[in-house]
């Protein structure tokens, strides 16, 4: 059997190895707290699962689902995006749902990228920018996110032979996993550096519905003359605490969403419609679920911001998002700062390097570990001296 070159470089999924030295202390019967992978805790709210125990029955749903998917879920979806947004969408052809967000980020390099080019995308980040240019057979040119520049990218760095390749520029505020957030302001700065360089910007929005403070992230469709240059992926998996039913969309730009149906058409069979029945409930019913989880969310930031400022790391409270973003002390690798709160502690945190070279010296700590386990995780924090 002779694996396909493709495979053969993929890089081992950092969380693979996480899970297995977890595991490893599971056996020997320590309890170990996780704040690790950035999947809610808190259950999918009643009104939605109800939506799908009506749809289950209906035997109109058992069978293939559209690509596009169902009409009332453009539509409730373009409704949502008006109300939040303030933003006209066009539910035919300016709206597409996704099995997942993840699904039309690695997709989507299908459509603009060929073998060869060039996808500008930021480092550190969500790894799938990444994987899906490099399975279209593209390249990734990694734009460094520094904290300096409040996380956000130097579009003026990026060299002139690089643009000339580059078909794509991703984004993504509020940021997966530094916690950033952009201004509309920086989303007019990558409208006109798209439209001088020829790009496709995509935004991924997946925090959208998850903002603190008051804080409530933006559009990339709200700046001027986005809709001519790209797309957002928004996503059900973190507003509504819907990550294991698998929906999602993608919005903006006309042509983007049809070379993206296109190829979907091609590869998948459309979303399950009783799924489709609970995004439609999800976006359309009564919105203080979200409100609701966020306050959750945001105790929780307060208590673990404040845990690790005790300890001596340097750390900025998140306005959005589901992570804390944690500089670790001088002298210590991302790496070797996990390695040793598993060790010394059974708590589990992601090194930063995980999303890319430029997360070296970080950690990331998710949000979404129950409310007692958060503390008692905080409490080991608290006695455990890093440096
Ligand atoms: C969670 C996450 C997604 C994936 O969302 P799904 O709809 O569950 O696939 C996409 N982008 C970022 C930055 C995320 O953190």
């Amino acid at each position: 059997m002779r694996v396909a070159k493709r495979v053969e470089s993929l890089p081992p999924y950092l969380f693979v190895e996480i899970s297995k030295a977890i595991a490893k202390k599971r056996a020997q019967g320590i309890d170990v707290i996780t704040f690790g992978i950035g999947d809610p805790d808190l259950p999918t709210p009643s009104p939605i699962l109800q939506a799908l125990h009506h749809a289950a029955d209906d035997p109109q749903n058992h069978r293939y689902p559209e690509t596009e998917g169902l009409s009332e879920l453009r539509a409730a979806i373009a409704a949502w995006y008006k109300r939040r947004f303030g933003i006209d969408l066009d539910p035919d052809t300016e709206v597409l749902p996704l099995i997942g967000a993840k699904e039309g980020i690695a997709h989507i390099a299908l459509c603009f990228i060929d073998p060869g080019g060039v996808a500008l995308v930021p480092n550190p980040g969500y790894p799938v920018y990444a994987m899906g240019t490099m399975f279209a057979g593209g390249e990734s040119h990694f734009l460094p996110l520094r904290e300096e520049n409040n996380w956000l990218p130097d579009l003026d760095a990026i060299p002139a032979e690089v643009l000339e390749r580059a078909t794509i520029l991703w984004i993504n505020y509020p940021n997966n996993p530094t916690g950033a957030v952009a201004s509309l302001a920086f989303f007019e700065e990558v409208v006109a550096f798209a439209k001088r360089h020829d790009l496709v910007v995509c935004h991924d929005n997946a925090y959208s519905e998850v903002g603190y403070d008051g804080y409530e992230p933006p559009s990339f469709l709200q700046a001027q003359g986005a809709g001519e240059v790209g797309i957002e992926f928004h996503s059900f998996s973190k507003s509504y605490n819907m990550t294991g039913w698998r929906i999602a969309m993608a919005v903006g730009n006309r042509e983007v969403i049809n070379a993206l149906m296109r190829v979907k058409s091609n590869i998948d069979s459309g979303i399950p419609q009783a799924i489709q029945r609970m995004a439609i409930e999800a976006i359309s019913g009564d919105q203080s679920v979200t409100t609701e989880s966020a306050a959750i969310l945001e105790r929780r930031r307060d208590r673990v911001v404040a845990a690790l400022l005790r300890i001596g790391l340097r750390v900025q409270k998140p306005k959005a998002g589901m992570y804390v973003w944690a500089r670790v002390p001088n002298g210590m690798t991302s790496i070797d700062f996990a390695r040793r709160l598993l060790e010394d502690q059974a708590v589990v945190v992601t090194p930063g390097n995980g999303y890319g070279a430029a997360g070296e010296g970080y950690v990331r700590l998710s949000l979404t570990t129950p409310d007692d386990k958060l503390e008692e995780g905080l409490q080991r924090i608290a006695n455990w001296t890093a440096g």
